[in-house]
């Protein structure tokens, strides 16, 4: 029985792919997920990722600050089949709604997929999510999207990724052609070209298998010029490009580089047949007790995110839980380690785009959503029989920073309340003046997090608000055991974390630069120690 179920967890195991798909809003991420969902035949309609975008207004019955904007505050998690493996994709909020569990939902995904627009290249928010990727050292693919338009050539592309984020590229395919002239890609590791057919409607798509890139179908296909340019291409790169080196790709040092176009559907399925093939199943968590293995019988997983009010007429809240080991069954009892508790775990859902459904089963990798009636707190473990604790998820710098007052001073009480659940929740970090009156000052990594928490302290606590945005835009934890408040006066300022840890907050890089120069013997971190 015991070897069996053991067999069993490692078959799903072997089969499982989850990732998120990092890129800065408009490179594509909506379009080439569909596609991807598409592929597997999760959902019916090609349009309904989209929709999802565009009628959420009409639609959702979510929170009503999520109306009101017409954006998701959710990271909903997809999930289909494709050539036998079981595919999770985690979707990173990314536009207003950027925002700390953005970052966080990293932390459960296995590997990433970095999108960029060939025109655009490497922008802001992709380098803040590879960073905290890179930080992980989960490995990275790369999917250069829009090849139908004009853009910077992929060598460009490839030294832009090294200057800019410091990885190293090796292209799986290359685009023959680009923009107008676009009529394929060439497959390195296949020997196959994946070519347009018709010019200008891009709408139909052969794969021929060729002998390698000098065969003459591609000549009789793409014509001379483009034929002598990817020649001229693929012997530089096998001259002077990166080797395909799986242990680097799966240390996150070098990423594999795909070309393609995702709504032309373009260099999407070989895409992910390479990606599926290359990227990694689950593999071991960090327990204070050292690495837990997925395959280990006994279920295990830990909480990433929170999600409030999903349903307001319940006002329920909904655990997002990443499963690390074991096998989840509906209805089964499991240990919270941090209140020591048994739970019953009765009514978990898993979501696919917007639709909830009711999960019987489910193993490492997946993510189910708890419901929450108000027992979890980000970074929550959960396991059967002997109590396990995942490593705490880091804290990310805050980027944007606001005082708040109450406008009612005799609602204090609930304030106070409010303030603690929702730090515990995840949904802001607080901080206190170190000099003085006593401010509370909170920080953010997205606007949006500031407009949930005013939005949730008067529909859940009864409290209006008052938020005064000040002028810092960075935070770093600072470890030293002789520290001089009075260094940290000129466009900065020395606070606390709730967990009594001194953070200096600065108004521009200059002064957190100064700062550092003229500290020497302490440490600035990014993330809380
Ligand atoms: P997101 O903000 O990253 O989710 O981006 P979307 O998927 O919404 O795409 C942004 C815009 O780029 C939309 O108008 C898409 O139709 C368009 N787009 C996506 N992929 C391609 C592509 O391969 N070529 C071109 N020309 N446009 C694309």
């Amino acid at each position: 029985m015991s070897k069996s179920l053991k067999d069993e967890i490692k078959q799903e195991v072997d089969k499982r792919r989850t990732f998120a798909i990092i890129s800065h809003p408009d490179a594509g991420k909506t379009t080439l997920t569909e596609k991807l969902l598409l592929f597997g035949g999760a959902i019916r309609l090609a349009g309904t990722v989209k929709a999802r975008k565009a009628s959420r207004h009409a639609t959702s019955d979510w929170m009503e600050i999520e109306k009101q904007r017409g954006i998701s505050v959710t990271s909903s998690v997809m999930q289909f089949d494709y050539n036998g493996h079981r595919v999770n994709i985690l979707d990173t909020p990314g536009h207003q709604d950027f925002s700390e569990d953005t970052y966080r939902t990293l932390t459960a995904a296995d590997s990433a997929v970095m999108l960029i627009d060939v025109a655009k290249g490497v922008e802001a928010q992709t380098i803040k999510l590879f960073q905290v990727c890179r930080k992980r050292g989960i490995p990275i693919f790369t999917f250069i999207n829009k090849l139908d338009r004009e853009g910077q050539s992929p060598f460009d592309l490839m030294e832009e990724l090294e200057r800019v984020l410091g990885i190293r590229a090796v292209p799986m395919n290359w685009p023959i052609g680009m923009g107008r002239e676009l009529c394929g890609v060439y497959d390195r590791m296949k020997n196959q070209v994946e070519l347009f057919k018709g010019n200008d409607d891009h709408s139909s798509i052969s794969v021929r298998k060729v002998d390698d890139y000098n065969d003459s179908i591609i000549r009789e296909m793409a014509g001379d010029y483009l034929h002598n340019q990817l020649v001229q291409d693929l012997e530089l790169l096998d001259v002077a490009g990166d080797q395909f080196d799986f242990e680097k790709v799966r240390a996150g040092e070098l990423t594999p580089l795909f070309f393609g176009s995702a709504v032309n559907n373009f260099g999407v399925q070989t895409f992910l047949e390479n990606f599926l093939q290359l990227a990694p199943s689950p593999t071991p968590r960090n327990t204070t007790d050292g690495p837990l293995d997925p395959t280990n019988e006994k279920f295990s997983g830990y909480v990433f995110k929170i999600q409030a009010n999903m349903n307001p007429a319940h006002r329920d809240r909904i655990a997002f839980l990443r499963i690390c080991s074991g096998r989840f069954e509906r209805g089964m009892s499991v240990r919270h380690t941090r209140v020591g508790k048994e739970i019953k775990l009765a009514q978990p859902q898993q979501f696919l785009a917007q639709d909830r459904d009711i999960v019987e089963s489910a193993y490492p990798g997946d993510i189910i959503g708890l419901f929450d009636p108000g027992i979890f707190r980000i970074g929550d473990s959960l396991s059967q029989g002997s109590e396990i604790i995942f490593d705490e998820l880091p804290t990310f710098s805050p980027e944007l920073f606001a005082k708040v007052t109450v406008k009612n001073a005799l609602k204090h009480k609930q304030y106070q309340k409010g303030i603690d659940q929702l730090t515990e929740e995840g949904t802001i970090q607080v901080f206190h003046s170190t000099s003085g009156f006593d401010e509370t000052i909170l920080g953010v990594v997205g606007q949006l997090q500031f407009e949930v928490f005013e939005y949730r302290m008067r529909a859940e606590y009864g409290v209006e608000i008052q938020l005064h945005r000040m002028q810092f835009q960075f935070a770093r934890w600072i470890v030293d055991d002789k520290i001089d408040p009075s260094k940290f006066r000129i466009n900065s300022s020395l606070v606390k974390d709730k967990k009594d840890n001194y953070v200096a907050l600065f108004e521009n890089e200059y002064a957190m630069r100064t700062a550092i120069d003229k500290n020497p013997t302490s440490k600035f971190l990014e993330m809380a120690p």
